[in-house]
């Protein structure tokens, strides 16, 4: 089988694929993937915005990495965090050299907000579409590129690593297509749809974690999940459309099902501006005295232009749904949100194994502890795809000669994929860890995660996405049980 060469793939095309390939060097031959429209994928979701110390007169790096550590329960890797908190603040000016616009306040400088669990004012921010707005800049710069070549659904279906290189098959309009490559960047986002009901992009089912992790790379705590306290409640989509942490930060309350604020009972200092994981253990216990599981955000009391003007994304989603919420509170619920666990990285965004490196969401830098501090994650997205591509810089020549390379490769035709169990899995998941796990439900089920694996990794099916995808929710459902049982 031929497979053509190139000097990196980088498997992703949201903030931390598109700004990796930004920063490795021009003289690289780059494929990126992206197995649907590059614009679907968690990144453009993100709403709030990025953290960094931009205004050293309030802030100072000290304070942004107390308050990561406070959210990250202390469990953060200190080396990392240092690295996220003090590099941070220059990636995200770099920002604006690829046309991204933050938002500005009367004096022209950033307006930076408020956000649940920081102490300061710290998140630039695009209105309250921040993601989509880095997205699209880095796309249209990525395609300037004449290094990068953007495959759009284009799903990595095969990884296999042979001696230095690595071999991959991609599948595109029902065909398929081999590359060959020194480097590899999994850059795949997080595992929401391992969930029945998560705020993630469609994308989101854990590919690059199930790709390293038979690799034969570290997986590190993919059991630290982050549930958000404040999607809209809406049990028809799976995708739960997020009410961002910056309306809590904007001042709004929230409300049991007796639309009565109840955040001092369990919080009486942070009330509702505590970090994300502690507001939904506080919604859990809130309805255990309750016993019901409505509640609300309310932010109607403040002036309604000004909540139209900072949130015109979530009041024209909120009014699509029926609710004005500059008149009243809107129905809120916690779902899955975020990742902090993946594929073990160091510093330099190296796997344990050579030539493999993981940026962003997939990735395990340790910088988040057990739970990810708002807007820290489009940070963590750019700082380490940076040195990721700073590190390739350095240590990965082209290549030279032939322009393909031979190499056998198993055969990607196989049976069908039965129906079925990619939902199988999800019900599990859902019924075994929502907010926090439930062990004996975890302990039951386990087994039959572990079945489902083993049948999709022995029954020769067709290497089509679908059955890539359900055996990554399987392999990340395995992975994330076994930990907590
Ligand atoms: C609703 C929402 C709001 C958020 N708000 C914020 C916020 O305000 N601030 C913040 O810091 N963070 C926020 N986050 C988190 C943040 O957006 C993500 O963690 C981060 O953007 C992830 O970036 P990424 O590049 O790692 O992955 P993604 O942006 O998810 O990109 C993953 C890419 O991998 C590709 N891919 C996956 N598998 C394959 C495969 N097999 N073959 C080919 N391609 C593949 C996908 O097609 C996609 O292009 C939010 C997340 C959500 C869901």
């Amino acid at each position: 089988m031929k497979f053509e060469k190139y000097d990196v793939i980088i498997v992703g095309s949201g903030v931390s694929g598109l700004y990796a390939a930004l920063n490795l060097n021009l003289n690289l031959k780059i494929l990126m993937l992206s197995k649907k429209e590059l614009t679907l994928c968690n990144s453009a979701l993100a709403q709030g915005g990025v953290a960094a110390v931009m205004d050293k007169k309030d802030d100072n790096y000290d304070l942004h990495i107390k308050d990561t550590l406070i959210a990250g329960g202390y469990k953060n890797d200190m080396d990392n965090l240092r690295i996220l908190v003090e590099q941070g603040p220059t990636d995200v000016k770099n920002l604006l050299k690829y046309g991204v616009e933050f938002d500005r306040r009367d004096d022209g400088s950033i307006d930076l907000t408020l956000e649940g669990g920081h102490s300061r004012h710290r998140i630039a921010h695009h209105k309250d579409s921040t993601g989509y707005e880095i997205v699209t800049s880095l796309i249209d710069s990525v395609k300037k590129l004449s290094n990068v070549t953007v495959l759009e659904n284009s799903h990595l279906v095969a990884a296999e690593k042979d001696g230095e290189d690595f071999y991959t098959a991609v599948y595109h309009d029902n065909d398929y297509s081999y590359y060959t490559s020194k480097a590899v960047i999994f850059a795949t986002g997080g595992i929401g749809r391992v969930y029945d009901f998560t705020t993630n992009s469609a994308i989101a089912t854990g590919d690059g974690i199930q790709f390293a992790y038979n690799l034969g790379a570290e997986i590190k705590n993919l059991s630290y999940i982050q549930f958000h306290p404040t999607a809209f409640a809406d049990r028809e989509n799976r995708e739960c459309f997020l009410v961002s942490e910056a309306v809590r930060g904007e001042g709004a309350y929230l409300l049991n099902c007796n639309k009565e604020r109840f955040m001092h009972k369990y919080e009486p200092e942070r009330k509702e501006l505590a970090p994300r994981d502690v507001v939904s253990k506080c919604m859990m216990e809130e309805q255990k005295a309750t016993g019901k599981d409505e509640f609300f955000l309310d932010i109607s009391y403040k002036d309604a232009e000004f909540v139209k003007n900072r949130f015109p994304m979530i009041y024209s989603r909120v009014l699509e749904k029926g609710y004005d919420m500059t008149k009243e509170p809107i129905p809120i619920y916690p779902c899955q949100h975020y990742l902090m666990g993946g594929i073990s990285v160091n510093g330099q965004g190296e796997t344990t194994v050579k030539g493999l490196y993981a940026a962003g969401e997939c990735a395990h830098t340790g910088v988040h502890g057990i739970n990810r501090l708002a807007s820290n994650s489009l940070l963590e997205a750019l700082v380490f795809s940076r040195l990721i591509a700073e590190k390739i810089n350095e240590t990965t020549a082209p290549y030279e000669g032939e322009d393909t390379a031979e190499h056998d490769f198993r055969d990607p035709k196989g049976e069908k994929l039965p129906t079925g169990l990619r939902t199988e899995v999800r019900h599990i998941m859902q019924k075994s860890y929502f907010v926090v796990p439930d062990i004996d439900a975890a302990k039951e089920y386990f087994p039959r995660v572990k079945e489902i694996k083993e049948q999709l990794e022995t029954g020769g099916y067709e290497l089509t996405p679908e059955y890539i995808e359900a055996l990554s929710i399987a392999t990340c459902a395995f992975i994330v049980l076994n930990e907590i049982i």
